[in-house]
C-alpha cells in the first residue's frame, strides 16, 4: 500500500496515510475535509532526507536511507573535489561510510 503525506488546508496539520492510488484523500485528523497531497517523491536526495526527517521516520529508516545515499553522495564529491578534500572537509560523510 503506497504511503502519502497530506497537509490540511484548514489547520495546516501534516499527516500520513496509506491507501490505494485511486482512493480519495483521507480527512484531516482534526476533522477537516479539505487536504492537499504533498509531493514526497522529490528527485533530490536532500529533499528526500528532509521529508523523512519531518515526518517522524524511525531511526532505522533514517539510518537505512543515510547508509544508502551517503556513499553515492561521497563518490560524487570525490569525483568533483578529489579524495583528499572530501576526507578533510567531509567528516560527516566519512563517518557514515560502511567498511
Ligand atoms: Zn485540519
Amino acid at each position: 500500500m503506497p504511503r502519502y503525506d497530506y497537509r490540511c488546508t484548514t489547520c495546516g496539520e501534516v499527516f500520513e496515510a496509506r491507501h490505494g492510488f485511486d482512493d480519495p484523500a483521507p480527512p484531516c485528523p482534526n476533522g477537516h475535509a479539505t487536504v492537499e497531497r504533498l509531493i514526497t517523491s522529490a528527485p533530490s536526495m536532500l529533499r528526500g532526507m528532509a521529508a523523512l526527517t519531518s515526518k517522524n521516520a524511525t531511526k532505522e529508516e533514517l539510518q537505512d536511507k543515510w547508509a544508502e545515499e551517503t556513499p553515492k553522495l561521497r563518490k560524487k564529491l570525490v569525483d568533483k573535489l578529489g579524495e583528499e578534500t572530501v576526507a578533510k572537509h567531509g567528516p560527516t560523510l566519512n563517518m557514515n561510510i560502511k567498511p
